[in-house]
């Protein structure tokens, strides 16, 4: 605790954040765009300008991959991060199901003031998921 006060990082004033959303934001996973994908969403939070995008790769009734770009606060960018793992793996019913207190789970929680973003990357999610048909 003590080493890191002096140099703590100035968007974790008051150490608000998680290390697990921290972590997310410095090393996102999954960042980038997936070239041919099969589903691609982009959903602005109005409230705060955050952006996120979320394209997916599927394969056989199955999220091979996804891949997010964020453009807003730091918990946007962690949870469109985390969002990638959670549904990478995962049956389209599976992930369908997903739930925001999930995607905050898989950042270590979030503050209430960043609640918004579990709930954007949710949105994108399932506006991702619609564009492909529902499995037979
Ligand atoms: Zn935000």
């Amino acid at each position: 605790m003590n080493e890191s006060a002096s140099n703590a990082p100035i968007y974790n004033q008051n150490n608000m954040y998680s290390e697990q959303m921290l972590d997310h934001f410095q090393n996102p996973r999954n960042a980038g765009e997936i070239s041919n994908p099969d589903a691609t969403a982009e959903v602005e939070n109005p409230a705060c300008g955050d952006i996120l995008r979320l394209t997916l790769k599927v394969s056989d009734g199955h999220i091979v991959a996804a891949r997010f770009k964020a453009k807003g606060c730091v918990a946007s960018m962690a949870c469109g991060s985390a969002l990638t793992e959670l549904v990478t793996g995962k049956s389209l019913r599976e992930a369908r199901t997903t739930q925001p207190e999930q995607v905050a789970a898989a950042v270590g929680g979030l503050p209430q003031a960043s609640t918004h973003a579990a709930h954007l990357a949710l949105d994108v999610l399932l506006a991702a998921l619609k564009q492909i048909p529902a499995s037979p």
